[in-house]
């Protein structure tokens, strides 16, 4: 089975991180979204909320399963057998930083390959960011992230 690991912060998901998913997930048998811990980030969701959401947006997917990991993600990506890390690409901005952390993985662990998808024109200007940012300031992100996002905010009273 061609088993890839999808890591990120997705602090929250957005329709972005979607359309990754779904693009990666017709070309692997199975895709793990993995929920990247790290302590040092500042995030708005706890690691269970990030969870809680990605679990409740992807319930639908058969062949998609979401973790949670603190660590490299080329360690976890070992442990479950998968040769494969998804990234998604967005401006050229996002290319330097892709590019340095592939040449870290690809020198921690050889045997592992970064994947990577282009993000769709409608999609290019989404991150978590300007999620966490617009809401803030109360625009409606509704068509910007998927709804188990909104409810997330809403529990949260955000
Ligand atoms: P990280 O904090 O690890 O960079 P993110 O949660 O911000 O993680 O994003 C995870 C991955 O998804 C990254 O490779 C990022 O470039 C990609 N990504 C985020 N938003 C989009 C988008 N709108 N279109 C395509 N790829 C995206």
């Amino acid at each position: 089975m061609n088993v890839a690991i999808y890591p990120g912060s997705f602090d929250p998901f957005t329709n972005g991180h979607l359309d990754i998913l779904n693009r990666a997930r017709a070309v692997f048998d199975r895709v793990i979204v993995l929920v990247a811990v790290n302590g040092a980030k500042k995030s708005e969701f706890s690691t269970a909320e990030r969870l809680e959401i990605l679990r409740e947006a992807l319930k639908e997917m058969e062949n998609v399963e979401v973790d949670s990991y603190e660590g490299l993600t080329v360690d976890y990506a070992k442990r479950r057998g998968a040769k494969h890390i998804i990234r998604g690409l967005r401006a050229v901005t996002d290319f330097e930083y892709e590019f340095q952390l592939a040449s870290a993985n690809r020198f921690a662990c050889p045997g592992i390959d970064m994947v990577f998808f282009m993000a769709s024109a409608e999609n290019s200007f989404i991150s978590s960011s300007v999620v966490k940012e617009l809401r803030r300031n109360g625009a409606d992100v509704s068509s910007l992230v998927p709804e188990s996002v909104i409810k997330a905010y809403e529990r949260k009273g955000l």
